[in-house]
């Protein structure tokens, strides 16, 4: 029997998560844990907060507090929030804890022994005023293929591309700004180009041909590129120390020590479920079909590079399967967490309490399995309304409350099978619906599964709408109790169903009827009752026995509000939102909301002497950052030649402060001190809005003028 170990990507603990994360692989993950299980599978799933990396290093830097502080702090938004939606992992680690710390260590040493772990000196960006390498995203500069300034070291967010430190233009220290130089440090490579070719790695490959096409091509463009020796080390002091002599102020890099979190996840469970050796099973045996969750910004990590140290490691199983999934977008544009451009998910559980299901079932319906896909808040609406309001809600309401009027509840005697009835015929569209969703979920088609899952409410619907039993509880009494008990049978299949998609409805439902699914049940409703029709011997011949009492009757969903939609798509613009909580009088504020070159936005006009009083002059930015438990503001550090000054400014949504470092601004200097946030505000940033409604600085580019010029 086949023993399933299931992850999740590990969640970067620089910030909360949100519906992207959700639909790229933890809601997946959830459904396909909890199929396995319905099943009776063997099966763990298995996840855990990662740590470490440069971008934790930075978020703490802006947030003000020590890194530790700031995983800490997530780690428990995170997990917490998982929880609220019904995420459930078998367990849930962090790579910062001990144990992690040792086993990545072991890892490394395993693949250095072997040999596959290569010194190598190469000249690298250092910051000599901050007396540090600048690895990763310490780095920042110009795109090399969008012209976006602003790149980091290793990618470009806008375009997306990922990059060398050695390609970007004009590279500049996120530390301190200023122009790094080259310095010689030694490494340690994986030879990736040598690896392809262990005969472990290679046999792994040709499981590939089956998996989903967006993960095929990924790897097959990667290889086809031709692989380089990769760098797993870093010039860095937070992370997992790499265990070798002459190794002092080196870690190893986030993306070799993070994979190997699931295995030391595994082993933290198995320990403290008294089973130390548990793990084994799941990571060395013949039998255990490893699955990797992920997003599409995860798929060379976790089909060529963490593969590639579990063949050389030895013993070790490589991936069965990458059901890994493309993005999801919002209201059709790309999620942007830096422009406030998300829908975190421990703010949505504040917002909707009761409302878990809502938004499993939203994002289940548009899972970007195979393409990026999008969520919006009118589809939320439209599918909770019309879906499982109109479709599942009203099917079980309905058999609800006609059994209570009909007999107080009390379930009536099946009728025998005959395929002339509408009975018959429910039978038939049922076994083939079965079908579908089994088959669905064996190839991890999650959302047709969930689409077929509401198929059997519909088919209830319309059994209903052909037998009529409002009308029959008149005329024939005992006809209606028959159609009402097979109803009352798909209503309890539907709680079997519904378990894995919607585990909060299926308790619910289960509430209702008074009923508890049995593991018999639900093995035999995933496995087996396949063909069968309700009551024919095929199948579970029933759920229910004659005569049982169904509970009261209350409506599984009621309807979204359009007054909630309008506040959740506010929310997500800070342009409609002149007014944020406790705004202090900012640039943007005073902004028209659409179209700034209208006349309708001129002001009135102003004497010269008025113009005059003002000081106007150019200012050169020295540093910003984002100010602690204000989304929206930056604080910012500029000189004036003769003199430095501090600004906070609102336009956090606009851009990241380490793009901001070095640039020339505009600046009011003149306008009365005023404190915004606990920090006095000597003056205002000047900038214009262009037709996307972004904010950009308006000043000289390189022309000769120094700060503290005057303007006029
Ligand atoms: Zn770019």
């Amino acid at each position: 029997m086949p023993r399933y170990l299931l992850t999740a990507a590990l969640p970067y603990a620089n910030g909360p998560i949100h519906i992207g994360h959700l639909a790229g692989c933890y809601l997946p993950a959830d459904v396909f844990h909890r199929y396995l299980k319905a099943k009776g599978e063997d099966a763990i799933l298995i996840c855990g907060t990662d740590e470490h990396g440069v971008a934790i290093t930075l978020q703490a830097r802006k947030e003000g507090v020590t890194p530790q502080e700031l995983v800490d702090k997530n780690f428990k938004v995170i997990h917490q929030a998982f929880e609220g939606l019904g995420i459930v992992f078998t367990h849930f680690s962090r790579t910062s804890r001990e144990i992690h710390h040792r086993e990545a260590q072991a890892f490394f040493l395993n693949l250095y022994n072997k040999g596959f772990l290569r010194e190598n000196t190469t000249s690298q960006f250092y910051d000599p005023v901050a007396g540090t390498f600048l690895a990763d995203r310490y780095l920042v500069g110009t795109c090399p293929h969008c012209g976006f300034d602003g790149a980091y070291g290793d990618q470009c967010e806008k375009c997306g591309t990922s990059l060398s430190p050695d390609e970007l233009h004009s590279p500049r220290s996120v530390l301190s700004g200023s122009v790094p130089e080259k310095r010689e440090t030694n490494n340690w490579f994986l030879p990736m180009d040598e690896m392809l070719n262990l005969p472990e790695f290679a046999r792994y490959t040709e499981r590939i041909a089956r998996w989903k096409s967006n993960v095929k091509g990924q790897f097959n463009s990667w290889v086809q590129q031709g692989l380089q020796p990769r760098s797993m080390t870093r010039d860095l002091d937070w992370g997992v120390k790499v265990p070798l002599e002459g190794a002092e102020g080196k870690v190893l890099y986030v993306w070799f020590d993070a994979p190997i979190g699931y295995l030391s996840a595994t082993k933290e469970y198995m320990e403290l479920q008294g089973n130390p050796e548990g793990w084994r099973a799941y990571w060395e045996s013949e039998d255990a079909r490893l699955i990797h969750f992920i997003g599409k910004d995860n798929i060379v990590f976790h089909t060529l590079i963490f593969p590639m140290m579990l063949a050389a490691h030895g013993q070790m199983v490589l991936p069965w399967q990458v059901p890994a999934n493309e993005f999801m977008n919002l209201e059709g544009r790309k999620l942007s967490t830096s422009r406030g451009w998300a829908v975190w998910l421990h703010e949505y559980l504040q917002d909707v309490p009761g409302r878990e299901d809502e938004l499993r079932y939203t994002l289940l319906c548009n899972l970007p399995e195979t393409k990026d896909a999008d969520f919006s808040w009118q589809d939320y609406q439209l599918r909770v309304n019309s879906e499982l309001v109109a479709i599942l809600g009203n099917f079980v309401n309905r058999v609800m409350v006609l059994t209570h009027k009909l007999s107080n509840g009390q379930c009536g005697e099946l009728p025998p099978e005959d395929p002339s009835t509408a009975h018959g015929s429910l039978s038939l569209e049922l076994a083939s619906a079965r079908k579908e969703i089994r088959l669905a979920m064996e190839q991890f088609r999650l959302r047709e599964a969930m689409a077929g899952v509401i198929h059997l409410a519909r088919l209830g619907n319309r059994y209903l709408a052909d037998t009529e039993p409002w009308k029959l509880l008149k005329t024939d009494s005992e006809a209606a109790s028959r159609v009402l008990r097979v109803a009352a049978e798909l209503c309890a299949e539907l709680c079997i169903a519904l378990e894995p998609f919607l585990p909060f409805t299926s308790a619910r439902l289960g509430g209702q009827l008074q009923w508890q699914i049995s593991d018999q049940d639900r093995e035999g409703w995933w496995n087996t009752g396949l063909g069968g029709a309700i009551g024919s011997s095929e199948s579970r011949a029933f759920y229910l026995s004659n005569g049982h009492r169904l509970g009261e009757a209350a409506l599984l969903f009621t309807p979204i509000e359009d007054e909630f939609i309008q506040a959740q798509v506010n929310k997500l613009s800070p342009m409609n939102d002149p007014k944020p909580e406790n705004a202090p009088q900012l640039e943007n504020d005073s902004k028209p909301k659409n179209d700034s070159q209208t006349e309708a936005a001129m002001k009135p006009e102003v004497s010269y002497d008025q113009f005059a009083a003002l000081d106007l002059r150019i200012a050169t930015i020295l540093s910003a950052q984002s100010v602690p438990g204000a989304d929206k503001v930056l604080e910012i550090k500029v000189s004036l030649g003769f003199e430095q000054r501090t600004v906070v400014s609102g336009i956090a949504q606009h851009f990241q402060p380490e793009a901001l470092v070095g640039k020339q601004v505009l600046m009011l200097t003149n306008l009365a001190p005023r404190k915004i946030r606990g920090i006095v505000s000597q003056g205002m940033l000047l900038m214009a809005e262009n037709p996307q409604g972004q904010l950009v600085l308006v000043g000289p580019t390189d022309n000769g003028i120094l700060s503290g010029d005057r303007v006029s």
